[in-house]
């Protein structure tokens, strides 16, 4: 299958690109929307010119792979309600305005789910200490603005003094973020600001609650199957007719975590990322780490996609042909 990087259903109306997906809504019918994954891939925050065959089939499929998994019975300890998901199905549905054409590129790489209005914060959890919270720990001593080695209302230290880079957290954090707008950068934020940003404390403690007992229950499964579940972020929406919570977009995939290989895990220096390591270090072995406009040669794209497959494989054990070849 060929990378497919730009997707126009001219039947259907665009209404958002990210930096990945694409969203369309079949003007009869604005309580869903259609939700198209690209192949399209960032390395170092910069798209490259050319797509990654199977990644967008990837995404999805594995996104709801784990919509499955964590809305089976009892997945969740100590949830106040059961978790509800954006998914409708894995096919566009029964809109009339798509053609057998357009139908066969959506085929594994799109969604029709429930259409949400959006908290502006990314729900990011944090079993490990990496990225952009070790540098902000060992720059300034805090992680998203709280202070190391000083306890919580609770008594909790979530953040020991001493700790180096990848080590494993006392227990996972619920660490937000703002979601900035295509282009810019996401900011660390506290808690108490996501909350703000929520506008409803309701809200934000029921996000809070859903994004740790989804990461905790996530991680677990993936240990099972050799792969650490480093950190992730999650993006929830509001159900304007229901009042529901309903966890959205790609959840738990290579694109919104960091994955590590169990076996090859050591705290205190960086970790290989599962998926995207190959192509970083051909960026900068050819020099090209941040720079825009880069295609990659043919080989790169085939490693690189072989590894995004290899990623599903791991975490679901089942192949994504398989996978593919169950969607109607
Ligand atoms: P990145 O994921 O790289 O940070 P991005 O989020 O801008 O970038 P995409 O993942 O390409 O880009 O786009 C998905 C967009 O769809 C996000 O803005 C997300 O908030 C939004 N979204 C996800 N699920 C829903 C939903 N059910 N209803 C409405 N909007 C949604
Ligand atoms: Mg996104």
């Amino acid at each position: 299958m060929a990378a497919v990087t730009t997707i126009d259903l001219p039947g259907l109306t665009k209404i958002a690109t990210g930096k990945v997906r694409e969203m369309f809504v079949d003007e009869a019918d604005k309580s869903s929307l259609l939700f198209v994954a690209t192949d399209r891939i960032s390395a170092y925050d910069v798209v490259l010119e050319n797509g990654v065959p199977n990644k967008a089939a990837v995404l999805t499929q594995l996104t709801a792979y784990w919509f499955s998994v964590l809305t089976k019975h009892g997945a969740l300890a100590g949830q106040t309600a059961p978790l509800s998901t954006h998914l409708l199905s894995l096919t566009p549905g029964p809109t009339a305005h798509l053609s057998a054409a357009e139908r066969d590129i959506l085929r594994g790489r799109c969604m029709r789910v429930r259409r949400l209005r959006m908290f502006p914060v990314e729900a990011i959890v944090r079993g490990y200490l990496a990225g952009s919270a070790f540098a902000e720990y060992s720059s300034k001593g805090t992680v998203h603005g709280e202070p190391a080695g000083v306890a919580d209302a609770n008594g909790v230290i979530r953040f020991p003094l001493g700790m180096v880079r990848c080590q494993k957290l006392p227990a996972p954090v619920y660490t937000p973020s703002t979601k900035a707008e295509l282009g810019a950068h996401d900011e660390n934020i506290s808690r108490a600001q996501a909350a703000e940003l929520i506008g409803n404390p309701a809200h934000a403690a029921r996000i809070e609650e859903l994004a740790l007992a989804v990461y905790s229950a996530a991680a677990e499964h993936a240990l099972k199957r050799g792969v650490i579940i480093a950190d992730t972020k999650f993006e929830f929406g509001l159900d304007e007719e229901t009042g529901e919570i309903v966890l959205a977009d790609e959840v738990l995939t290579p694109d919104s975590s960091r994955f590590w290989v169990a076996d090859q895990y050591e705290a205190g220096r960086e970790q290989d990322s599962l998926d995207k390591q190959f192509l970083r270090d051909w960026l900068v072995r050819e020099g090209l780490k941040g720079k825009e406009g880069v295609k990659m040669p043919a080989d790169i794209v085939e490693q690189t996609s072989k590894r995004y497959t290899d990623v599903y494989e791991r975490l679901t054990g089942q192949t994504l042909e398989d996978a593919l070849a169950k969607i109607e």
